[in-house]
C-alpha cells in the first residue's frame, strides 16, 4: 500500500514537473489565451525534440502555402503507419482548428501530447493506441487572428478566423476538396485509416448548462453492427466516463434562432459527407465532432475537451480490438453490398428521451428594436426530459452497377477518386460498350454561391440504356471495394454531396447546338410524316397541354428533341453505369 502511494506521488510529481518544464500558453495565462500558429508549432517541435515518443511531421501543403503538420504519439516509437497497423494498434485521430475561432482543441491537444509523453499512468492506456493529431488544419484561418469574429464566444482573448486563406469553410470541403488543406487531410486520413476520429469545435446556438456536447456521426448512416455499437455502447460509455470527470454531456443541441431546445427537443444533426464525420463514415471510421458551449469560459471548455479526448483514449484501449474487428467485417460486407442508401429523412415519429439541463427561455422586450427577443434566464435553471430525434429513414436507395466507366476527359474526378484510395482500372482497347446512361431530368440550384459553388439539389434522373464508344485508357471503377460507399456518394448524381451536386459536371447541362425555326419547320414536317409514332405522341401532347398548344417554339422543340438532330450529350451524365455481367477488357 505504501509503495502504491509512493508511486502515485511520483506520478503526480512527474506530471507537475512536466507542466512546470513544458507549460502551454493556456496554462501560463491561466486559461485566458490560445497559442498563435507559430507558438503552437514551436511547442510541438519542442516536445518532438525532447521526447522520443512524439514525432512532428510536415505533410503536404495548405492554401496559405505553409505545410500541414501532423503530430504522432507512439509509445514504442514506431511512426510508420504500415507497421503500426500490422501490429494491430488502434489509430486515434484528432483534428484541431478546422474553425480556428474555436481553438479549444489546439490547447487541449498540446497538453495531451505533453502528458502522454511524461505521465507513466497515462501511458498505461496507450500501449495499444497510436494518437495522430493535426494541431492546425486551417492554417490560413489560424494566422488571420482577431478578437471579434466569434461575437458570441466567451474567450480566448484572440483567435483565428473561420474561413481559410481562400475563405473556404473547411468543414464543407471533404467531398469537393477545393482546398489544399483538405487534399493533405485526405492523404493523412487514407494513409492512417483511423479507427476513431475526433474533431474539436465550439458551438453556436442555444444557451444551456452543459459545457460539452457531442455530434457523433448519424448511426443509421453508419449502419450495421458499427452503427449499433456507436449508439448502444460507445456513446453511453463516453457519457459515463465524462460523468466520472464531472461533465454531463448530451448530443449537440442543433437548435437555432428563437427556437429553444426546452420545448421542441433536439433534431440530430445530419452529417452528409461534406462534413468530416460524414466523410469518415464512408470509410467505416467512427467520427465525432466535439462541441463545447460558446458561452462557457475558455478555460472550462479546454478542460472539457481534454477530458473528452481522455475518455476516448480510455475507451479505445479497452475496446479498440473490438472496433477494429467490426471495421474489418464492415469493410468486407460493403464490398459485396448491392444497394446503397443516398437519401435520408429524419423520422419524427421516433425519438429518445434525454435529460436536458437548460435555462428557462423567456420572450422579453428588446431595448434595441422594441420587439420581443429571446432571453435565457440563468437564474432559473431547469432540468427536464426532452425529445432527441435521432432516427433517420432511407428516402433514396440505389442499386450499385458492376462498374462505373468514365472518360479520361474527367481527369479531375479520377484524381479525387484515386486520392481517396479507390482502385481504378483502364480499358485496354477502344470499344463500344452497352451501358446505362443517366439523363438529368430535373434539378434545382442555389441562386447564390455556397462555398464557391452553385450547389445542385433535388436531382432527378432517367436511366437510358445505350451504346457508347470508349477509348483505350478510359477509366473503369469496379464497385467491389471497401471504399464502395465513397464511390457511390461521389458518383451517384442524386447523392447530397455528389460531384454532380458540387458542379463538377455542369458543362453537360448546357445544349451546344440548336436550330433556326424557319429552317427546322420543313425538317419537322418531314419527320412527322415519316414517323407515325412521333406524330401520335406529338398530337397527344397537343391535346393534353394547353401551353404546348399555344407555343410554336415548344412544339418545334418537342420534335427536335425527339429527333436525331438533338445532341445526345445534353443532360447526359458522363459517369456511365456498367450493369452487364460480361467482363471488360481492363488492366
Ligand atoms: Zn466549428
Amino acid at each position: 500500500m505504501k509503495n502504491y502511494y509512493l508511486l502515485l506521488c511520483l506520478f503526480a510529481f512527474e506530471v507537475g514537473m512536466a507542466q512546470n518544464k513544458f507549460p502551454t500558453k493556456f496554462e501560463e495565462t491561466r486559461g485566458r489565451e490560445t497559442v498563435t500558429y507559430e507558438e503552437g508549432i514551436a511547442y510541438m517541435q519542442t516536445l518532438a525534440k525532447r521526447f522520443k515518443t512524439i514525432q512532428l511531421q510536415e505533410i503536404g501543403t495548405t492554401d496559405i502555402g505553409k505545410p500541414l503538420h501532423l503530430a504522432i504519439f507512439s509509445l514504442d516509437r514506431d511512426f510508420n503507419p504500415k507497421s503500426i497497423k500490422a501490429k494491430g494498434r488502434n489509430v486515434f485521430m484528432i483534428n484541431n482548428a478546422i474553425h480556428p475561432g474555436e481553438p479549444d482543441g489546439v490547447d487541449a491537444s498540446m497538453m495531451l501530447f505533453r502528458n502522454m509523453a511524461t505521465d507513466k499512468k497515462l501511458q498505461a492506456i496507450l500501449k495499444n493506441t497510436v494518437v495522430i493529431m493535426i494541431p492546425f488544419f486551417n492554417v490560413g484561418g489560424t494566422m488571420n487572428r482577431n478578437s471579434y469574429s466569434r461575437a458570441n464566444q466567451n474567450g480566448p482573448t484572440a483567435y483565428g478566423f473561420r474561413g481559410n486563406a481562400r475563405n473556404l469553410n473547411l468543414n464543407r470541403d471533404f467531398m469537393k476538396l477545393d482546398s489544399r488543406n483538405t487534399h493533405t487531410f485526405v492523404d493523412i486520413f487514407q494513409t492512417w485509416n483511423p479507427d476513431l476520429y475526433i474533431e474539436n469545435h465550439v458551438s453556436n446556438g442555444a444557451d444551456y448548462q452543459h459545457v460539452l456536447t457531442h455530434l457523433a456521426t448519424q448511426s443509421d448512416k453508419l449502419g450495421g453492427e458499427l452503427g449499433e455499437y456507436l449508439r448502444e455502447n460507445l456513446i453511453p460509455n463516453l457519457k459515463l466516463k465524462m460523468k466520472q470527470r464531472k461533465w454531463d454531456i448530451i448530443p449537440y443541441v442543433n437548435v437555432y434562432g428563437n427556437r429553444t431546445p426546452n420545448d421542441n427537443g433536439i433534431p440530430q444533426f445530419f452529417d452528409s459527407p461534406r462534413y468530416s464525420s460524414g466523410y469518415t463514415t464512408l470509410f467505416h471510421s467512427l467520427g465525432f465532432i466535439n462541441e463545447t458551449h460558446m458561452l462557457k469560459p475558455f478555460k472550462q471548455r479546454v478542460e472539457a475537451t481534454y477530458d473528452f479526448m481522455m475518455a476516448m483514449l480510455e475507451h479505445m484501449e479497452g475496446q479498440g480490438k473490438k472496433i477494429q474487428q467490426m471495421r474489418k467485417i464492415t469493410a468486407e460486407e460493403v464490398t459485396k453490398q448491392e444497394k446503397f442508401t443516398i437519401g435520408w429523412k429524419m423520422d419524427r415519429s421516433q425519438f429518445d428521451e434525454i435529460t436536458f439541463k437548460g435555462y428557462t427561455p423567456k420572450m422579453i422586450d428588446s431595448k434595441i428594436t422594441g420587439k420581443k427577443r429571446l432571453f435565457y434566464d440563468r437564474s432559473q435553471p431547469v432540468t427536464k426530459k426532452i425529445k432527441y430525434y435521432n432516427v433517420f429513414k432511407p428516402t433514396l436507395t440505389v442499386q450499385k452497377p458492376k462498374a462505373y466507366i468514365i472518360s479520361k476527359a474527367w481527369y479531375n474526378v479520377i484524381d479525387l477518386l484515386k486520392k481517396n484510395g479507390v482502385k481504378i482500372q483502364q480499358l485496354t482497347k477502344d470499344q463500344t460498350i452497352a451501358i446505362d446512361a443517366y439523363y438529368i431530368t430535373d434539378y434545382k440550384s442555389y441562386t447564390r454561391p455556397f462555398e464557391g459553388h452553385y450547389v445542385h439539389y433535388g436531382v432527378k434522373v432517367k436511366t437510358v440504356p445505350q451504346e457508347v464508344k470508349f477509348y483505350k485508357g478510359d477509366y473503369v471503377v469496379f464497385v467491389n471495394q471497401p471504399s464502395n460507399r465513397y464511390i457511390i456518394e461521389a458518383l451517384e448524381p442524386q447523392a447530397t454531396d455528389s460531384f454532380f451536386s458540387w458542379n463538377f459536371f455542369d458543362t453537360i447541362l448546357q445544349q451546344k447546338e440548336g436550330y433556326s425555326s424557319y429552317v427546322f419547320e420543313d425538317i419537322a414536317e418531314k419527320l412527322l410524316k415519316e414517323n407515325p409514332d412521333l406524330r401520335k405522341r406529338f398530337e397527344a401532347k397537343k391535346q393534353q397541354d394547353i401551353n404546348f398548344r399555344k407555343s410554336a417554339r415548344q412544339q418545334l422543340n418537342f420534335i427536335y428533341q425527339n429527333s436525331p438532330y438533338y445532341e445526345k450529350e445534353h443532360n447526359r451524365y458522363p459517369v456511365f453505369r456498367y450493369v452487364k455481367n460480361q467482363s471488360l477488357p481492363v488492366k
